[in-house]
């Protein structure tokens, strides 16, 4: 680095602009820090959504970016589990309404695409935050400060990284932080839908051999009414056939896998082949670096919890760097971060297990694990307290919220 080279200064370096780095960086210059988020936004469309439940949207609300959203998404007020093993001890159907929890909604579903653009947009108007479109070429850790490099020659230097670069995360390796990756033998494929019949604000999973095939409520469009999301897990051999598939010889495959539930089906424009693979963090932060996002936890997509998880690891890290600021301490120090390691840790080794054993239950064609499985559905559908306990702990989890997620999140300092 030659000493010509212009540096921007800033209190934290946001590594990634996907939905956790720029729902990170926001929330971070909305408590007061400077922030310098770098990536590049991707704003195409790609076929898919995101789910997110009570505690992400009191999350996007505090930041005023639920009233941006809310337009754009569609509520979903009951979730339906069916088995579609065709195991010969089938679960009985689950059913979950938000009514039950005193919720009118667990959450809203939002095109991807459409939610990492409104963040960014916020973003660029967001005071204290500097987004600059580049990749990261290199982070060096020193002492007191860290300094990274983009493509373009740029240099930032914070007194903190936070890592969401996602999965493959160059700031985290660059830290030396370990992480243990694993594969599953699934391709999920995602495309929007319109349909015939109303969903009703009813997401509706099939559970399958090769995973869950579920359909998501989506807001209706001019002229379109009727729209889900498609998010379906299959074996790589038949993502590989339906990749070849015309838009109508797919739109039939659907239909049927969900037994015209929806009526005639139809799909067009962008779909997503994404090969299923699990990451866990050895540690989630280290000297002047603390992981979120996919950079900390990747697992498949089941119970949409990925960016859920993700939002609370932003939340939960606010809270320990304005604790720290508010205390007089170094925000990028090991001590420091290790109270966000602690606050985490539990919230994510819980879903990745989870979502891991309940989809490889699923591949498993196995009787007693079919029993196992079966029997967690029927205490599910039939247990009223454990079937209302499930649905808070999927959208508002136990413990200590941080303060964003709150049901009333604190009121914003106003500058002098
Ligand atoms: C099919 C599917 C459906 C899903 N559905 C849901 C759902 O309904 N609800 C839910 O909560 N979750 C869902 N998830 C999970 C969710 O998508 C992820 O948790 C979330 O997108 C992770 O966001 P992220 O920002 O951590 O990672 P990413 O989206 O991977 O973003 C990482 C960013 O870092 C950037 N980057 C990489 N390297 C560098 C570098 N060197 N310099 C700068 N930037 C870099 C990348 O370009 C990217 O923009 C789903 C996932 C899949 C695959």
């Amino acid at each position: 680095m030659g000493s010509s080279t212009p540096e921007t200064r800033a209190d934290i370096l946001v590594a990634g602009a996907g939905a956790a780095g720029l729902a990170a960086a926001i929330a971070l210059a909305d408590a007061g820090f400077s922030v310098a988020c770098v990536g590049r936004v991707d704003r195409r469309a790609n076929g898919r959504t995101l789910a997110l439940f009570e505690a992400s949207l009191r999350f996007l609300k505090a930041l005023g970016l639920w009233q941006k959203l809310r337009a754009k998404s569609a509520p979903i007020e009951k979730i339906r589990m069916i088995d579609a093993t065709g195991a010969l001890l089938s679960a009985p159907e689950a059913f979950f309404a938000a009514s039950e929890i005193g919720l009118s909604a667990f959450g809203a579903n939002v095109e991807n695409d459409v939610l990492v653009e409104t963040l960014a947009d916020h973003a660029e108007a967001c005071p204290g935050l500097q987004l600059v479109e580049d990749l990261l070429e290199d982070v060096r850790y020193g002492a007191d400060l860290v300094r990274a490099t983009t493509a373009a020659g740029k240099v930032v230097a914070a007194k903190l990284v936070v890592a969401a670069d996602g999965r493959a995360s160059l700031a985290r390796t660059k830290a030396g932080l370990s992480a243990r990756t694993w594969s599953y033998p699934q391709v999920a494929l995602t495309a929007l839908l319109s349909h015939e019949k109303p969903h009703r604000n009813i997401s509706t999973e099939f559970h399958t051999r090769s995973g869950p095939c579920t359909l998501v409520p989506l807001r209706p469009l001019e002229g379109t009414p009727h729209r889900s999301s498609l998010v379906w897990l299959m074996t790589p051999e038949e993502a590989e056939r339906r990749r070849g598939l015309d838009d109508e010889a797919l739109a039939d495959e659907v239909a049927r896998q969900v037994d015209h539930l929806l009526g005639p089906m139809a799909t067009g424009g962008a779909r997503g082949f994404f090969p299923m693979a699990g990451m866990s963090a050895d540690k989630l932060a280290g000297h002047r670096i603390a992981l979120i996002g996919e950079a900390a936890h990747v697992f498949p997509p089941l119970a949409a919890q990925g960016l859920n998880l993700s939002l609370r690891d932003c939340a939960a890290l606010v809270d320990v760097l304005e604790d720290a600021r508010d205390g007089g301490e170094d925000i990028g120090a090991v001590r420091t971060l290790g109270a966000y390691q602690r606050a985490r840790r539990h919230d994510i080794t819980w879903r990745t297990n989870g979502i891991d054993l309940l989809n490889r239950s699923l591949l498993m064609d196995v009787v007693p694990v079919d029993i196992l499985r079966g029997a967690g559905l029927f205490a599910f559908a039939m247990i009223g307290p454990l079937r209302r306990a499930i649905m808070r702990e999927g959208v508002v989890p136990h413990g200590t919220l941080p303060r964003l997620m709150q049901k009333r999140p604190r009121l914003r300092a106003v500058p002098p």
